[in-house]
């Protein structure tokens, strides 16, 4: 592996951001070349700070990076991608902080993984600029999964190793992936899953993202493949994704339609 040099430049996307003392920040990147990394952002809090505006979350950025004692220091950032449609939406914004969650929970520091950077700036442009905001991270989940080695069992029950028969099968997260109807009594912890949900399944495993937004999907479909693939992710995480939170009460607050002085029903 090549010396890292005491100042380096890289292209990163800003995961979180948290308080260091009274001035500075602890930035988690996720960088091209390095992978996740947690930098310091001294002064940023400061009203005139020239890094301010290149540090919050989602932001591509290019970094010029300092070796420092335990964290690296940002020395220069300029904005590639400031991802603005996304912030300025809710719904849009509550997936992208989700995928930007996973990406800092599912890896480890400085083992690059491109093909995970790419990944999240893919998701986000389609996240900028798509209608329905859901396809994008059902699609980011599985391929995530799929790139970190976790990639579920979708042709044959992963109990008895038979080949998936196109009827109500059963969704077994502990298991790996589906198990059919004959082997559910064994398993604990499982969930129907119906033929359109195992077809979809495949189809964000093996198609690109195009495939699968070409598909319309309805509901209730969204929903089964929103909670098969939350699960999984959860268990292989062994741990909670905050921003799931954050996503159902954005999705909560445009199921209650508030009705404004007019009559007409505003969004609340
Ligand atoms: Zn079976």
């Amino acid at each position: 592996m090549p010396k890292i040099p005491r100042v380096y430049k890289t292209v990163a996307l800003v995961l979180r951001q948290r308080r260091l003392g009274d001035v500075d920040k602890i930035l988690t990147l996720y960088t091209a070349q390095h992978g996740k990394l947690e930098v310091v952002a001294k002064g940023v809090r400061k009203t005139r700070s020239r890094l301010a505006g290149h540090v919050e979350p989602l932001t591509q950025a290019t970094f010029l990076l300092a070796k420092g004692k335990s964290l690296d220091v940002v020395t220069q950032v300029e904005t590639v991608e400031s991802f603005q449609q996304v912030r300025d939406d809710l719904d849009r914004l509550s997936r992208a902080l989700y995928c930007a969650e996973l990406l800092e929970k599912f890896t480890e520091p400085r083992e690059e993984q491109f093909a995970l950077y790419r990944l999240l700036v893919d998701t986000l442009r389609r996240l900028a600029v798509r209608a329905d905001v859901d396809t994008p991270v059902r699609f980011y989940e599985m391929s995530l999964l799929d790139a970190l080695g976790y990639r579920p069992e979708l042709e044959a029950c992963v109990t008895c190793r038979r080949r998936l028969d196109p009827v109500t099968n059963y969704w077994s997260p502990a298991g790996g992936g589906v198990v059919c109807a004959a082997c559910r009594v064994e398993e604990l912890a499982v969930r129907p899953l119906s033929p359109n949900g195992v077809k979809l399944l495949r189809l964000l495993l093996h198609g690109r993202f195009d495939d699968v937004a070409r598909v319309s999907i309805d509901p209730a479909l969204a929903d089964e493949l929103e909670r098969a693939l939350g699960e999984y992710v959860r268990w292989t995480l062994e741990r909670d994704v905050r921003a799931a939170a954050f996503v159902d009460a954005v999705r909560a607050r445009r199921l209650r339609p508030r009705v404004a002085s007019g009559g007409a029903a505003v969004l609340s």
